[in-house]
């Protein structure tokens, strides 16, 4: 499996495949802890990107990331917006045109969950997209240390970004509009560590489906 910016168009579309599938019931779950406009911010970024994918897959991953991440922050609004926005372009600092083996994105991707922590000054543990994010960095550096062959780097990714979605439900959210519920945010997933999650596990899908 070649993970190359020519895959971006089929990524984008299954991304955009997965939460037009989910959309009610993410939009559900915002609207129990959140003000339920989650999804429509997401959508609103991702039909972007969905215009502009053809010329995303000609760029190399520092451009591409830095594109997506503008896009993001331009169009999504809402607390995710700026969040996805700066996984991005904190991903784009990061690459700076080397070439993306296992151990290499696996730095990559944490230097852009760290932006997010910085951005939204928040950790795991608080009910948010950080509680998929992490861990899965976290992973992801585990499996490039133990060189784990690539198709069971992709179970694995899938495994733990569902876990993290699930662990949320039982958080007492400490960051963003579910925080103003204290006690009674617990119960309930996060909408944004959901759609995470989904966009993760659809993109595991396609690498799992790209031929080598
Ligand atoms: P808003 O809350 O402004 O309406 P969205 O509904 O688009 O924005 O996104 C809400 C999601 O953003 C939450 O479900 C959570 O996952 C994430 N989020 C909110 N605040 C933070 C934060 N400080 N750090 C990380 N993620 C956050
Ligand atoms: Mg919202």
């Amino acid at each position: 499996m070649q993970f190359i910016p020519a895959l971006l168009p089929s990524l984008i579309e299954a991304i955009a495949d997965i939460i037009e599938k989910n959309a009610e019931e993410v939009t559900a779950l915002d609207q129990a802890i959140g003000d339920g406009d989650h999804v429509i911010n997401l959508q609103r970024g991702i039909q972007a990107l969905v215009a502009q994918r053809d010329g995303l897959a000609k760029l190399d991953w520092t451009a591409a990331w830095q594109k997506i991440g503008m896009t993001l922050m331009s169009t999504v609004g809402g607390a995710s917006g700026s969040l996805f926005g700066t996984l991005f372009v904190a991903m784009s600092k990061a690459a700076q045109d080397q070439a993306l083996d296992l151990p290499r994105f696996a730095q990559v991707f944490t230097q852009g969950v760290e932006a997010v922590k910085l951005r939204g000054k928040a950790d795991v543990g608080e009910k948010t997209m950080l509680d998929v994010l992490v861990p899965v960095a976290a992973y992801l550096r585990e499996a490039a240390g133990n060189a784990v062959a690539a198709a069971d780097v992709l179970t694995g990714v899938d495994c733990v970004a569902v876990a993290g979605m699930e662990s949320t439900r039982d958080m007492l959210a400490t960051k963003g509009r579910a925080s103003f519920l204290e006690e009674r945010s617990r119960g309930h997933i996060d909408a944004g560590a959901k759609t995470t999650q989904l966009m993760i596990c659809a993109i595991v899908s396609v690498l799992s489906t790209t031929p080598a």
